[in-house]
């Protein structure tokens, strides 16, 4: 059973659910449409500094 349902795991959802857990010691349910986490801040890693 979880406490919060934050929706979306970009910047705001991630730091969000991140402070009701480690201040708060509540438990927190985030999801997602997208595979990933990290919204729109998030980037594909490559090998090489210009990838
Ligand atoms: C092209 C581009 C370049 C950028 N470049 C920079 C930069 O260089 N430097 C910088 O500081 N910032 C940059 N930004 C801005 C930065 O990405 C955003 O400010 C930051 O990601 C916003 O975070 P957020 O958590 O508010 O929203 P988002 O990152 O948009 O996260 C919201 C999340 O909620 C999810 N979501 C929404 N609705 C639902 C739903 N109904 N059900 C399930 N999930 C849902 C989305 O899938 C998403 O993962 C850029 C943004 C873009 C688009």
């Amino acid at each position: 059973m979880f406490d919060w349902l934050i929706v979306g795991a970009g910047f705001a959802g991630s730091v969000l659910a991140e402070r009701i857990a480690s201040q708060r010691k509540e438990r927190v349910l985030i999801i997602d449409r997208r595979n990933h986490v990290g919204g729109n801040a998030y980037a594909r890693a490559t090998n090489s500094c210009d990838g």
